[in-house]
């Protein structure tokens, strides 16, 4: 079972579609018990669909990432 941070670490190759079945199965499994996790997930899409009309790059913004580590902290996750 992979982590929260893992996840974040993993979001991007995860929605470029270059990790192996295996880990994008740990992933999207993750997900499913991971509510935080999904907000994240929505809110990088929508970011990177932004980003991708107006600026043609994909970055999380300071900002969202450190909401998220705020959120994931607060979740009490384990390990
Ligand atoms: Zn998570």
């Amino acid at each position: 079972m992979i982590c929260c941070k893992e996840c974040l670490d993993l979001l991007y190759d995860y929605l470029e579609g270059d990790l192996d079945q295996e880990t994008t199965k740990s992933l999207e499994e993750h997900f499913q018990d991971c509510p935080p996790c999904i907000s994240f997930l929505n809110t990088y899409k929508s970011t990177t669909k932004i980003c991708r009309n107006t600026l043609n790059q994909v970055e999380i913004p300071e900002a969202i990432r450190e909401t998220l580590l705020k959120v994931l902290k607060d979740h009490k996750v384990d390990n």
